[in-house]
């Protein structure tokens, strides 16, 4: 029997400006169904999670809370929170507001609203992983040769073996991520990912091998891929 629990964080407090729609795109329809309630739905769905915690523009509580929680039955959304004006402020408001409730040993994933095709099975080696270690992230290798450049000139190229792409979810134990959270905005060090806040204290993070399907969808471009993959995985599904 497990003696902790396993919770998850999604920031979805982004306003979407890249996707060029009227409304913020995590609302906007996936094969049918809002991509926002999608992902929640995988946690939703696996026995593993026993709470959500929703990140959301503080403008768009009540109509996340009507037409995504309320209209499509999440009974595991266990708060929805304001977002901050970064990713990284979004997710300590998340963290904050989990931390009258939540043990320092229990697992946290933090996974964005805008990747909706991850899977239950990375989600359970997220959190076994999140438990070995510091913590724990889902990536695959990097397919295309990275240049760093500046001013329009290359400065170097990465060996490309050693780049990885950081997806989510990124999983850790609650105290961990808390803790670096805290101590990064004690030094005003911004990070894009959540793992980096706990590299910089010299923490462990493991890597977890994903899925290229797993996007994070940010352009209109990513909602059509998506669209392809989800229809293809809907259709494995079926066969199994
Ligand atoms: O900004 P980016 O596209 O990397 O967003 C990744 C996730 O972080 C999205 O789900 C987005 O809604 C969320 N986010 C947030 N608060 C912000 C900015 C982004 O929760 N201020």
């Amino acid at each position: 029997m497990n003696t902790y629990k396993s919770f998850a964080l999604i920031p979805a407090a982004g306003m979407g400006k890249r996707m060029g729609a009227p409304v913020n795109k995590q609302y906007l329809q996936l094969n049918g169904m809002p991509i926002v309630a999608r992902t929640i739905a995988v946690f939703e769905q696996c026995p593993l999670i026993d709470a959500v915690y929703l990140v959301i523009p503080a403008e768009e509580i009540p109509y996340c809370r009507e037409y995504i929680v309320d209209a499509y039955g999440f009974s595991k959304v266990a708060a929805i929170i304001p977002g901050g004006k970064e990713r990284q402020n979004s997710v300590m408001n998340g963290l904050q507001a989990m931390s009258s409730s939540v043990n320092d040993n229990d697992v946290v994933l933090i996974h964005d609203g805008v990747r909706p095709l991850i899977t239950g099975e990375l989600i359970a080696e997220s959190i076994g992983a999140a438990r070995a270690n510091a913590g724990a992230l889902v990536a695959v290798p990097c397919k295309d040769t990275i240049k760093t450049v500046h001013n329009g000139i290359v400065v170097s190229t990465p060996v490309r073996e050693t780049l990885w792409q950081a997806q989510t979810p990124q999983a850790f134990r609650f105290k961990n991520i808390f803790n670096a959270h805290l101590s990064a905005e004690a030094d005003c060090f911004s990070g894009t990912d959540d793992a980096s806040l706990i590299e910089r204290t010299g923490g462990d993070v493991r890597i977890i091998r994903g899925d290229y399907r797993n996007i994070k969808i940010t352009t209109p471009e990513d909602l059509l891929l998506a669209e392809a993959f989800l229809t293809a995985m809907e259709k494995e599904c079926m066969q199994c």
